[in-house]
């Protein structure tokens, strides 16, 4: 059993089946996660504005030359 860190709820996952960046969210807060560890299970909450993470950005660079 998995525990929201944001509000303890059951997040209904199985800590055997995650694996590391796998994307779990909470059905109670609605609070997206991502799974830093495994062991120990480690959830990073996922926010919209990416203000302190800075995602890497996957440019489509359509390079037609
Ligand atoms: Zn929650």
């Amino acid at each position: 059993m998995v525990l929201c860190p944001e509000c303890d709820t059951d997040l209904d996952v199985d800590k055997d089946e995650l694996e590391e960046g796998d994307a779990v969210s909470c059905a109670e807060c609605g609070t997206d996660f991502e799974v830093i560890t495994t062991d120990p299970l480690e959830l990073r909450p996922v926010s919209d504005d990416d203000d302190e993470e800075e995602e890497a950005k996957e440019a489509d660079e359509d390079e037609d030359e």
